[in-house]
């Protein structure tokens, strides 16, 4: 683990392993940290930060270029672990890497415009201001579906703030984290101002909500955890930021480019072998298109590469793990058993490695929302096709989910465009646009997707405070 500038084991030499899913083979093996080192985390951080939040703006943004710069030259590196340790497509990692440096150069800049305010007296004697300040240590929990571009989301924005952190990555995928950490070293970032922890995620969580030193929680995991938070922050009022689970809809209007919509589907669904929180999970298509749509959908899916994410032809990796897997077949076998009719694909590809953990790219037609797949996420590259006449139906069914992360709609109609944009319960909307995260705008969900924004200059908000300060005039 990453203390305080230093590479250090578990306390008791505990350790877990890291399985690689394209072979189920074991290939590494990572200090499980518990408690303790989570203090020693928590300590390293509380030490560091005064240093750290007392640099100007201007130089902490040289320390995040820094380690942009340094992320870019070891771009291959990064991604090849990421697909080695939780089965990425390599050419997926790439681009991660990419999106996660993004992230440190926007927030690089963005750490030089935290502004305060000025507010109008009512009395002629006093004058009224405004000030934000860094919110003091932070711990984030990342998953392991974007093992690198997860914690960079925080962690850019908390550096930039002034706030000094301890990340604590999951258990899937905690390789990406430690080589960041090496990436941190190399760049000779302050000792303590970023700690990586890995280990027991409830030993760990225990000591961050437990001491006085960690002020908030950044998680991006699944609801039923992040709802576990909410009630565990309730004793010290921890602040939290929540990136939960999602359920997107993908609707294809009858006026769409449907050569546009099927790519924004393939993209949408099949990065990062369907388990992303922003993947389609419902793909409703307006009734008169529904053949024209699904034949070239079908097509495309026919093409994708599925196998080894290490090898860089490769489109389709393997689900995370074996649960992964049955999730998946759960999901199809659910569907096809109520009477969804499977168009491609459907079950375990043996071809690709009779031990690894690979779903065959699957679609269905007929699905209706008696179905787990329309209510659960299914995290696999498994398309279910619903059909819909209307708008208002087609609205209806899109927001009838706890979930309220990202949605997604093709039309070439600006005013329904309008319409449909405003009417859809979800904190992000892909018009026309299968993959709309970037770093400069607000990614975060409504609902029981979360609470919280990350990325653009709403997401450095999450680590400052604001502090009134009322003066008068002697
Ligand atoms: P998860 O099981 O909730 O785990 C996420 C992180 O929380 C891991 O580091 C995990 O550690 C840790 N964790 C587990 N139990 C915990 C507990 N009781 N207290 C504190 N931490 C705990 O989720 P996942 O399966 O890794 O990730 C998939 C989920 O993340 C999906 O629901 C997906 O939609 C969501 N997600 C959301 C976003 C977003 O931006 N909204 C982005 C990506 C993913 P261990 O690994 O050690 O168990």
């Amino acid at each position: 683990m990453f203390i305080n500038g230093e590479w250090v084991k578990a306390d008791d030499s505990e350790s877990f392993s890291v399985v690689n899913p394209s072979t189920n083979k074991v290939i590494a093996s990572v200090p499980k940290g518990k408690e303790n080192e989570t203090k020693m985390a928590s300590e390293a951080a509380d030490h560091a930060f005064k240093g750290w939040a007392s640099l100007t703006a201007k130089e902490r943004s040289a320390y995040l270029l820094r380690i942009r710069e340094l992320m870019i030259e070891y771009k291959s590196s990064l991604a090849e672990i990421m697909s080695l340790e939780m089965g990425k497509p390599y050419k997926e990692g790439l681009k991660e890497v990419d999106f996660s440096a993004s992230y440190l150069e926007w927030y690089a800049a963005e750490g030089q415009r935290i502004y305060g305010e000025m507010i109008p007296s009512s009395a002629p004697d006093k004058r009224l201001s405004v000030i934000k300040q860094p919110i003091g240590v932070v711990a984030a929990i990342t998953p392991w579906n974007f093992p690198l571009a997860m914690f960079a989301r925080k962690l850019a924005p908390a550096m930039a703030a002034g706030c000094t952190t301890i990340i604590k990555p999951a258990s899937q995928s905690p390789l990406t984290a430690l080589a960041f950490g090496k990436i941190l070293e190399i760049s000779e970032l302050p000792r303590g101002v970023v700690n990586i922890v890995t280990g027991s995620a409830s030993a760990i969580s225990e000591e961050i909500f437990s001491n006085d030193i960690v002020k908030k929680i950044s998680f991006t995991g699944s609801t039923e955890v992040g709802k576990s938070l909410v009630v565990k922050s309730a004793t010290h009022l921890k602040r939290l930021s929540l990136e939960l689970g999602g359920h997107a809809p993908f609707i294809v209007f009858e006026d769409a480019d449907i050569d546009l919509a099927v790519d924004g589907a393939i993209e949408s669904k099949f990065r990062n072998t369907g388990q992303t929180c922003v993947c389609a999970n419902r793909i409703y298509v307006q009734k008169s298109i529904m053949d024209e749509f699904s034949k070239a959908f079908v097509e495309k899916v026919k093409e994708l590469k599925v196998g080894d994410s290490l090898v860089e032809s490769n489109e389709v990796g393997p689900l995370v793990s074996a649960d992964g897997l049955d999730k998946a077949n759960a999901h199809v076998k659910d569907a096809i058993e109520s009477g969804a009719k499977l168009l491609i694909g459907g079950k375990k590809l043996e071809e690709a490695s009779a031990e690894g953990f690979f779903y065959e790219p699957t679609v269905m037609s007929g699905v209706n929302h008696n179905m787990l797949i329309t209510r659960e996420e299914t995290f696999g590259p498994v398309a279910p096709l619903i059909e819909f006449e209307s708008e208002e139906e087609v609205i209806e069914y899109a927001n009838s989910t706890e979930y309220g992360l990202a949605a997604y709609f093709f039309t070439n109609d600006g005013d329904r465009a309008i319409r449909v944009s405003e009417a859809l319960d979800f904190g992000v909307i892909g018009y026309n646009d299968g993959l709309p995260t970037v770093a400069q705008a607000p990614f975060g969900g409504l609902k029981e997707s979360g609470m919280g924004k990350e990325g653009g200059h709403h997401g450095i908000e999450e680590y400052l405070e604001e502090k009134f300060i009322s003066r008068k005039l002697k």
